[in-house]
């Protein structure tokens, strides 16, 4: 009736504000929070294997690090060279010489006061014959003997400084007990198969989220705990551009709970199919192609395979850029396993999975060549759009049949990589044989700079509207039938606080940074060479 239609209006207008809304408004929330003390302080010798984690891999232990060396005047050469050499890394054209040459007079001149005096044996050797004809083959040796200098006595001495002191207090901050205060809910996004997926904002810094919920008697029913919690722990392992990440993981009384990036600029299937013209731009399809390959990629690197590709579980942002989502399906296959379990969606499993022969990511390549299909066509190859088909006619004409390019946007570039990510035989297809076969460097992708593309540099080309809500009407998703009847023993207790862990560090210390908690609660005062905490 209208009231439906006025909640749903309502619900809309409160997720929207709640995306724009004024970060200075959480500020006044926070005024009292302040970093607690650091229980259990670990010895150093435990801390010194975890140069990478504690300097490198945490957002804020690289922003304490980086303090600690640039308020140095021994390390704060170190620093500065490695932060130009990142600058000039992404810098294209003219920026890219002027950054070489200043980098070579800033760091490489005996008597530059930046001089990196510091370098030792070949390190020290690279430093002198550097010059702008060998920069990028030199350079490189002269990064990774910088980095091995870092690890040793500054690092040592950063474990002595308030700096990492104030890192524990991050990290105990860090393992706050999260429940449902936590945030404020706003609207039903989605449905999945053990509850519903709903808009979440964090209270204390504005940072919006999604939050996926898993109704617990739900999952015991129907069996789902064990692949609910396999699903929480790849999604807590990667950590890229181009996959929903992992923020928090907690458990109320009635569900657990996943919290992960927002999407809010709907999902692929919606923009292929229900938005009027039928199909996507061909520079839209090169984008998210070559955005998904990298997550893929990642995913394969981590030997995780995802054998749930296509277009519904591909996700936008607000800014336009996808996102793999709903691991549910994925499995971590170390180098040399292989299952042959039968899984994926009627349509995109390939031939091997269908002939329930042994594979491994072979899989996730056939299913994005269906999906790179289905984006140009609005079908896939071997079933058409609302085709009632038996899927084992669908089986037959995916281990049988050639697929047809009848659509008139298939250009070239794009019928070649289709047909070479469709090749039945896995060692003829794209991305699965050894020998560098790299998927990235096909035609199709000619106009994508990866380097740029990888670390977010690359402009969308669509954007979605800020004042549109990408997701179907609320009250499709209203009568969720919840499954009361059976009973929770100390066993799924267990399980419930093994799938609880709060906070995933490195998406949550960006959180901390992004939305400004960071430097307001930990400002150091650089004062000459030496520093203080502002609030002491
Ligand atoms: P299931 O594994 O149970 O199918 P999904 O992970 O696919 O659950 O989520 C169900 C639906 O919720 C998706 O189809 C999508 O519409 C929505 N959804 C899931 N994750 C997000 C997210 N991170 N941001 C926005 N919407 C999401
Ligand atoms: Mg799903
Ligand atoms: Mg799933």
């Amino acid at each position: 009736g209208d009231l439906g239609v006025l909640d749903n209006l309502v619900a809309n207008t409160a997720y929207l504000r709640a995306q724009q809304s004024d970060r200075s408004e959480f500020r006044r929330r926070r005024l009292s929070l302040a970093l607690p003390k650091p229980k259990n302080l670990k010895s150093q010798e435990t801390l010194v294997k975890q140069f990478e984690s504690l300097c490198e891999q945490q957002p804020i232990g690289k922003r304490l690090f980086q303090t600690f060396l640039t308020s140095n005047p021994q390390y704060f050469a170190a620093a500065r060279f490695l932060e130009e050499l990142r600058d000039w890394r992404y810098a294209e054209g003219v920026s890219r010489n002027v950054l070489q040459k200043k980098i070579i007079n800033k760091f490489c001149q005996t008597d530059s006061r930046n001089f990196l005096s510091f370098l030792t044996g070949e390190g020290a050797e690279a430093l002198e014959n550097l010059s702008e004809d060998n920069f990028e083959e030199v350079i490189g040796k002269i990064k990774e003997a910088t980095t091995e200098f870092l690890k040793g006595k500054p690092f040592l001495e950063y474990l002595e400084s308030p700096f990492y002191y104030k890192f524990l207090q991050w990290k105990e901050y860090e393992k706050q007990t999260i429940n449902d205060k936590y945030f404020y809910e706003f609207r039903i996004l989605g449905k999945g198969g053990f509850g519903e997926v709903c808009a979440m904002q964090v209270k204390h810094t504005g940072q919006m989220y999604a939050c996926k919920k898993l109704h617990k008697r739900c999952l015991k029913k129907k069996g789902g705990e064990r692949l609910a919690l396999l699903e929480k722990r790849i999604l807590e392992k990667v950590n890229s551009l181009f996959i929903v990440n992992l923020a928090y993981a907690y458990e109320n009384k009635t569900h657990l709970c996943l919290v992960m990036d927002l999407m809010n600029g709907g999902d692929l299937k919606f923009h292929i199919y229900d938005l009027g013209t039928r199909g996507l731009r061909m520079d839209r399809i090169v984008y998210y192609i070559a955005q998904i390959t990298c997550g893929i990629l990642h995913l394969h690197s981590m030997d995780i395979v995802y054998r749930d590709m296509k277009p519904e579980n591909v996700l936008l942002d607000g800014k336009g850029q996808c996102r793999l989502s709903d691991l549910g399906l994925a499995v971590e296959l170390p180098k040399g396993k292989t299952v042959c379990q039968k899984a994926g969606t009627t349509g995109y499993m390939a031939p091997e999975i269908l002939k329930q022969e042994y594979y491994r990511t072979s899989v996730d390549w056939w299913a994005l060549g269906c999906s790179i299909y289905e984006m140009v066509a609005a079908r896939l190859p071997f079933k058409d759009l609302r085709e009632k088909v038996q899927n084992s006619e669908v089986t037959r004409r995916t281990l049988e049949d050639a697929p047809k390019f009848e659509h008139k946007n298939f250009n070239e570039p794009t019928k070649d990589i289709i047909i070479r990510f469709l090749k039945k035989k896995t060692e003829y297809r794209l991305g699965c044989s050894r020998s560098g076969d790299d998927p990235r460097k096909h035609a199709f992708f000619k106009n994508i700079n990866f380097d740029h593309l990888e670390v977010g540099m690359v402009e969308p080309p669509w954007v979605p509207k800020s004042n549109i809500v990408y997701a179907k009407d609320m009250r499709e998703f209203k009568d969720i039938s919840e499954e009361e009847d059976v009973a929770l023993d100390a066993k799924d207790e267990t399980f419930f606080k093994e799938f609880s862990t709060g906070a995933v560090p490195i998406r949550w210390q960006k959180e901390m940074i992004e939305t400004g908690v960071f430097d307001e609660l930990n400002c150091f005062q650089i004062n000459g060479h030496g520093y203080e905490t502002a609030k002491s």
